[in-house]
């Protein structure tokens, strides 16, 4: 199959077994008389709402996609979770949380917290360590080896910044350094940790003992 395609004003041809169309997903907020609520909307169709979820109306709270979260099922729970501790007196807020992501692609892709180019935005001296799939002993006794792992840290404080693998287990061995992460641990305990072998999140230990660049 070849498909003919713009892109940037220049024309481009693609051959492949499979064509995947990505659409892209709206609001569904059009003509529905939200104008009668005071709910206001944002430019792109999306439900205002302030860091606690609440809308421009008031005692009226938005949760999940419709409010313009990440896409994400998690985020959607965890909105719900903000929504019921604030209306239960609590003040909770969506900023500064984690939104951490899986792809369930082959080989899957996940990745939690800043990247490389999050870092330098932010002016953040980092190190990143980066090891290919190969290095996590599980991978290879799985004999799929394809991918890497790779861990950006705060040079200052060893503290983890944010994580990124693909390869098979991705999203598992992401859980455990966003654990580290909420816990404040630093990489150097998890390069120390005895974990069990051979597992995925055993890589961490590989990771971690490589040279940062
Ligand atoms: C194909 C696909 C795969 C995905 N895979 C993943 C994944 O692996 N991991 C992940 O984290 N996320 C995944 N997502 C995203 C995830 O499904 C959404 O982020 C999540 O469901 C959002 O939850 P929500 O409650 O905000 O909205 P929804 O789950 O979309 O719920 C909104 C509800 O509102 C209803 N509704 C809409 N308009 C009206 C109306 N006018 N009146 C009354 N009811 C209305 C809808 O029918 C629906 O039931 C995937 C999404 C798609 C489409």
């Amino acid at each position: 199959m070849r498909v003919t395609l713009e892109q940037c004003g220049v024309e481009r041809s693609l051959e492949g077994t499979h064509l995947l169309v990505a659409a892209g997903r709206v609001p569904n907020t059009k003509d529905i008389g939200l104008e009668l609520t005071g709910v206001e909307l944002t430019e792109n169709g999306y439900i205002k709402v302030n860091e606690r979820l609440e809308t421009t109306a008031p005692g009226v709270w938005a949760v999940g996609e419709i409010a313009g979260s990440p896409q994400f099922t998690h985020i959607s729970e965890d909105d719900f979770r903000v929504v019921r501790d604030n209306i239960l007196g609590g003040n909770r807020v969506t900023t500064g949380r984690q939104v951490p992501f899986c792809l369930f692609t082959d080989p899957e892709f996940a990745r939690v917290g800043m990247s490389e180019k999050d870092a330098k935005n932010k002016g953040i001296a980092y190190r990143l360590f980066k090891v290919p799939m190969g290095a996590v002993l599980r991978a290879r006794s799985l004999m799929e080896t394809r991918g890497f792992v790779k861990c950006l840290v705060e040079r200052d404080s060893d503290s983890i910044l944010g994580f990124a693998a693909l390869g098979v287990g991705a999203g598992e061995i992401m859980a455990c350094v966003q654990i580290a992460m909420l816990g404040g641990i630093p990489y150097t305990s998890l390069r120390e940790a005895i974990l069990a072998h051979p597992t995925i999140p055993e890589g961490l230990i590989s990771l971690f003992s490589t040279a940062a660049s």
